[in-house]
């Protein structure tokens, strides 16, 4: 963790505004066409080869108080978005400004801007209170105390001031590290996979304490991440970012509902695309709740989630039920199940109809029905039917 600005609103007046082209009157952060490029310059900087562009024109807004996720795979330029916003990376072109204001040449500690990092890079001869503390220099002694005990309260660590920090765990360790970037109230928290080192449980929870501790103290944040989970459990709004640019920002109901094209609903876990009817496709999205945005009306893909999928029985069987949704069954072969959060994952092999991959498409199927846990799964070869669920799956633009 670097705290960019240990103490914002002590630290003198911020350095004079400038206002830049394009920046607007937004308040909060504005992020203008901007372009990080590395390398392909040589000695006395002429350019030598294109050099990679890891930010291809990013426009984008986080209002006070909101916490975006950037989304994306790795090595989609999320990181270089958040540096160049700190300050940390200079803007090939475009704009980075705060409340209408051009931040170009406010070099990175002027910012008032905290960052916190993957590993928590705590400062190992200080305890706990050393390190919450180190932001709060200029405080006096008492409120400095304060602080350190109410931050500790919100990140769950009350108590913890005397603790040194050999003897934490991971988790508590990156909690001490959000207490120490939150206590000098920075205007715009920066988060770079904050939760990556962590295991998943453990992740899982941290992310929740995260939302609440940005929340509780009404930080405006932009959390960096390549985990959808992450993503949809701590921010206010997404932004998938691929190849250096945004495919799309949507609040995360929206877009899970509505993922604007395929490449979005890939990464969101959609797990199959099948074409499909006009027709069909609006029947289903129908089904879903009123959506004018859903293309479904026009046709499009039918993209299948992670539970789009339900198996319903064996081939013959009655199970013709699901074909109600208008968009058919599929006759399967069982490749095997597991028990997973309350229902019975079915790993399958379908051959889907309109594509024209060669191979059977394996998905997913929740098994359906009584028995849960104690219900053997389908066994391995044996032949099953699946039906789509309107509720698990949405339609994109071909
Ligand atoms: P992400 O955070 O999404 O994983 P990054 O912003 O770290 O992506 O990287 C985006 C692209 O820029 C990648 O191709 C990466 O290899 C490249 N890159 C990142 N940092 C540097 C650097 N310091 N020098 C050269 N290339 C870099």
């Amino acid at each position: 963790m670097v705290q960019i600005d240990p103490a914002p609103a002590r630290a003198g007046a911020p350095e004079p505004p400038r206002p830049g082209p394009g920046t607007g009157e937004a308040a909060g952060l504005a992020v203008r066409d901007v372009v990080v490029r590395y390398g392909g310059r040589g000695a006395g900087g002429a350019r030598t080869d294109p050099g990679t562009t890891a930010v291809a024109g990013v426009t984008l807004d986080v209002a006070p108080g909101e916490i975006l996720a950037l989304l994306g795979p790795s090595g989609c330029g999320k990181s270089s978005l958040l540096r160049a916003v700190a300050g940390l990376e200079p803007v090939a072109s475009g704009a980075v400004a705060w409340d209408g204001r051009d931040l170009a040449g406010v070099p990175v500690h002027r910012r008032g801007f905290g960052l916190m990092f993957q590993e928590g890079q705590l400062f190992p001869h200080r305890d706990v209170a050393g390190n919450v503390a180190y932001g709060l220099a200029g405080l006096p002694r008492a409120e400095r105390d304060a602080r350190v005990t109410e931050l500790l309260d919100v990140v769950g660590l009350a108590g913890y001031e005397r603790r040194a920090v050999a003897t934490l765990s991971g988790g508590e360790r990156q909690r001490v590290a959000l207490a120490r970037s939150l206590a000098p109230r920075p205007r715009l928290l920066l988060l770079d996979e904050p939760l990556s080192a962590l295991d998943r449980g453990l992740r899982e929870r941290l992310a929740l304490d995260l939302r609440e501790a940005l929340r509780a103290t009404g930080t405006t944040a932009v959390f960096v991440t390549h985990d959808h989970d992450e993503a949809f459990t701590v921010a206010d709004r997404v932004a998938v970012m691929d190849a250096g640019r945004l495919l799309q920002v949507a609040p995360p109901e929206d877009l899970w509902r509505a993922p604007a094209s395929r490449r979005v609903a890939e990464f969101l876990g959609y797990q199959a695309f099948v074409p499909t009817e006009p027709s069909a496709a609006g029947r289903a999205m129908d089904r879903r709740g009123p959506d004018d945005d859903a293309p479904g009306a026009s046709g499009g893909l039918l993209a299948i989630g992670p539970r789009g999928l339900r198996m319903v029985g064996s081939p013959g069987s009655d199970a013709e039920s699901g074909s109600s949704s208008g968009l058919g069954t599929w006759a399967a072969t069982v490749v095997g199940s597991v028990f997973r959060r309350g229902a019975v994952e079915v790993t399958v092999d379908v051959d889907l109809p309109g594509t024209d991959e060669g191979a059977p498409a394996r998905l997913v199927a929740l098994a359906s029905g009584a028995g849960g846990a104690d219900a053997p799964g389908p066994g391995p070869g044996e032949r099953v039917r699946v039906v789509v669920d309107p509720a698990g799956c949405a339609v994109v633009a071909t």
